[in-house]
C-alpha cells in the first residue's frame, strides 16, 4: 500500500510502500548516510581511550617527521632514536626513509591498534617495537584491520596474536 511520507532531509513528501522510509531519493539517502556516519565518528572522538590511540598515532607521526622526541608525557615504551632505528630496519627492500615521509610507506601494527580494549597493553603490545613495521600503502591497504601478523603466521582473534606475540618477545611488562 502506497502512503505518504515526509524525507527526513529534504522535507519534501513522497509516496512509498515501503513503512520504514525516510527519504525521497538516493541523494536524500546518500545525505542522510553521510550525516550518521558524521555524527558516529564524533561520537567515537568523544570516546577517551578511541581519542587516545588517535592521539598518540598523530604524536608519533608527527615526531618522525619533525625529527624529534614529542611524547614526553605518553607512556610508549621506547626513545624517538631507538624507533628511528628500528624502522629503518623494517624498511621494505628497495625503499628510503624519504618513502616513509612520502607516504609511499606507511607505519603498521603487526596487532591492529583498533583491537586493543586495555591502556597498557595498548602501549606495551600494540606501540612495542616488535609489533612496528613498515608497509607500503597498497600492502597496508588489503591487510587493513582485518588480522594480525605475529611471527610469520596470521591471526584473526586479538587473544591468539596477543598470545603468540607473548610468546615471542616476552614478558613486555611496562611501569
Ligand atoms: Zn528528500
Amino acid at each position: 500500500m502506497n502512503k505518504e511520507h515526509i524525507c527526513i532531509i529534504c522535507n519534501n513528501k513522497f509516496n512509498t510502500n515501503t513503512p520504514n522510509k525516510q527519504v525521497c531519493s538516493v541523494n536524500c539517502g546518500k545525505i542522510h548516510y553521510n550525516n550518521k556516519a558524521k555524527k558516529y565518528q564524533k561520537l567515537r572522538r568523544q570516546e577517551p581511550f578511541y581519542k587516545l590511540k588517535d592521539n598518540t598515532t598523530h604524536l608519533v607521526y608527527s615526531s618522525l617527521r619533525n625529527n624529534k622526541q614529542q611524547w614526553k608525557k605518553r607512556k610508549l615504551p621506547f626513545t624517538y632514536e631507538e624507533l628511528y632505528k628500528h624502522l629503518k630496519n623494517e624498511l621494505p627492500k628497495g625503499y628510503l626513509w624519504n618513502d616513509y615521509l612520502k607516504a609511499e610507506l606507511q607505519l603498521e601494527h603487526k596487532i591492529p591498534i583498533s583491537w586493543f580494549k586495555d591502556k597498557d597493553l595498548f602501549f606495551s603490545i600494540g606501540w612495542n617495537l616488535a609489533n612496528l613495521t613498515l608497509l607500503t600503502k597498497e600492502e597496508n591497504w588489503i591487510k587493513n584491520n582485518k588480522y594480525a601478523v605475529v611471527g610469520n603466521e596470521i591471526f584473526l582473534s586479538y587473544q591468539d596474536a596477543e598470545q603468540e606475540f607473548i610468546k615471542l618477545y616476552g614478558g613486555l611488562k611496562h611501569e
